[in-house]
């Protein structure tokens, strides 16, 4: 052995990492000894590694990804500096949104469960909605709508994209002016959503490849019952913090699932808006019940404003004190801001209490 090296026991032992580990770093290149000697497989460290040794041992104490930590390692200082500042600002909003979120669900398991779906509570909806064209595409294939008990937004896709939009949409509006029939509101909810199911398929008349997203809430009077197929999206603005209430049905939602994407990564995907689920490809929407408070302002839209405007900016223009029709024009100027790539249609809605 040579007098600047060290065996890997001793060396383990300086940096404070085991030789397991120094074992996993060699195969991951992100830590070589400077020999491994050809007879016995025995590795030598050289004594100028031990700074580099600590430094990984301290990232990996930090929690960094053992891929971004090769990455700093073959910084210079002040760049490695700026990467371990910007991981960790990173990690502080991802716990800053995993405690909101945390926050969100204890309140939500919390609140007392409501005995009848059309109770009468003192309170009421202050909505407002509407959907533009763009400044890209030719046509406005989206469908945006707003009552006291209705909301919905759908964007259509295909040679029939538009009258496939608005088609299901109008075969929900029923359910904001006739009295509801009695029974489960989802019940309700899931036979109107096959009634728009027909229309759209009667509006693309076999039209190969249309169909359209349905994102609606129902209101009951104290909760709002969720429909949801496709990547238009629905949010709540509670206490200034912003939560999606719904999950893409799109490729790159499934492949970040699996953990084989990053949210990051999927941002400018390729495929980003290919679909796994629509109205009239014979696929299940979601469906569930969706537990209101005064003061909770919703957010129903098309990706025309996600794929525009990131999450952050959407909830400043929601949190902003703006009557509901204030901020759909806000969001969608947004929007179309940021070039308007796509239709745009933004749904929001305030639970605000009763005028006596
Ligand atoms: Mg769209």
């Amino acid at each position: 052995m040579r007098e600047d090296e060290l065996t890997i026991g001793a060396f383990a032992r300086a940096c404070r990492l085991s030789p397991k580990a120094l074992r996993l770093y060699d195969e991951l290149r992100l830590l070589r000894p400077r020999r491994v000697d050809p007879d016995t497989g025995y590795r030598y460290y050289a004594v100028d590694q031990l700074e580099q040794a600590r430094l990984v041992a301290w990232l990996r104490r930090l929690g960094m990804p053992l891929a971004r930590i090769r990455e700093v390692c073959a910084l210079p200082p002040a760049a490695a500096a700026r990467e371990i500042r910007a991981y960790w600002a990173r990690v502080e909003a991802d716990t800053a949104a995993r405690r909101d979120l945390a926050g969100f669900l204890v309140g939500h398991l919390l609140t007392e469960p409501r005995k009848d779906d059309m109770d009468d509570t003192m309170l009421e909806l202050r909505y407002s909605a509407r959907s533009d064209r763009g400044l890209v595409r030719p046509a406005n294939q989206d469908t945006a709508y707003a009552g006291g008990r209705l909301l919905a937004v759908a964007d259509g896709f295909g040679p029939a994209g538009a009258p496939a939009s608005a088609a299901a949409v109008e075969a929900l509006r029923f359910l904001d002016t006739d009295e509801l029939p009695v029974g489960n509101v989802l019940n309700v909810l899931e036979d109107a959503v096959q009634g728009a199911t027909e229309a759209v398929r009667d509006a693309a008349d076999g039209g190969g490849e249309a169909g359209t997203t349905l994102t609606a809430l129902l209101w009951t009077g104290s909760r709002l019952a969720l429909v949801h197929i496709g990547d238009s999206r629905a949010y709540v603005l509670r206490d200034g913090a912003l939560f999606r209430i719904t999950e893409d049905h799109t490729m790159v939602q499934s492949l970040i699932d699996e953990g084989r994407l990053t949210p990051e990564e999927a941002v400018t995907h390729p495929q980003r808006s290919l679909l796994v689920k629509a109205l009239s490809s014979g696929t299940r929407p979601d469906l569930r019940l969706q537990d209101a408070q005064p003061g909770d302002r919703y957010l129903l839209c098309s990706d025309g404003l996600t794929t525009a405007v990131p999450d952050a900016r959407i909830r400043e223009l929601l949190a902003s004190a703006g009557d509901p029709d204030d901020t759909v024009r806000a969001l969608i100027e947004a929007a179309n801001g940021a070039g308007g790539p796509d239709n745009v249609s933004c749904v929001v809605a305030d639970v605000v209490g009763r005028a006596a």
